[in-house]
């Protein structure tokens, strides 16, 4: 396995609307070796997901992994794979909450999501799943499936003024939110 470059905003690879993988993919070795580096690099740098535009790949595939020891009760979520996913709102109920992003680096921001989604998406094989998700995974799966359209956490903040570094995030804004 390897540890991919992370493309940085301004890289038209990240502004580029995705391509759906093809049935052909799952067969192909490097697809699936594609994945696996993929789940290396989100580990590598602590991310809880990655999608492909962020390693330079136009495909409509994410990886999703959020750790059980996470300090904010976060609920955790084994890895998972989403190729060519499609999400619904569900409910209507809207939240604030943080988002941070492996191409946007060093960056924290408020971003309003949808609070309950369904998923649904092909595993690695080429498996169709369905699945309901809320709070944080919904948020996860939104911020990933963004990136197949083009688009970052930065364009879905209706006030700028929440932008933090990380490090000033964790001295005057997660401290007080303990
Ligand atoms: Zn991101």
């Amino acid at each position: 396995m390897s540890i991919l470059k992370v493309a940085r905003i301004a890289h038209p690879v990240l502004r580029s609307p995705a391509k759906p993988v093809r049935k052909e993919a799952f067969r192909d070795r490097l697809f699936q070796k594609l994945i696996d580096d993929m789940r290396e690099t989100m580990h590598e740098y602590e991310g809880v997901g990655l999608a492909a535009p962020q390693v330079h790949e136009g495909l409509r595939l994410a990886v999703i992994e959020v750790p059980g020891s996470d300090e904010r009760a976060r609920a955790e979520v084994p890895f998972m794979v989403l190729v060519n996913p499609e999400v619904t709102p569900l409910g209507g109920e809207r939240e604030n909450g943080w988002e941070g992003c492996l191409s946007v680096p060093d960056l924290r921001g408020v971003v309003q999501r949808w609070k309950r989604v369904k998923l649904e998406a092909l595993d690695r094989d080429g498996k169709r799943y369905s699945l309901e998700a809320q709070d944080f995974f919904a948020r996860v799966i939104q911020h990933e499936c963004d990136h197949l359209d083009g688009n970052v956490y930065l364009d879905r903040m209706a006030d700028m003024r929440s932008l933090t570094f990380i490090k000033e995030f964790e001295d005057h804004i997660h401290k007080d939110e303990e």
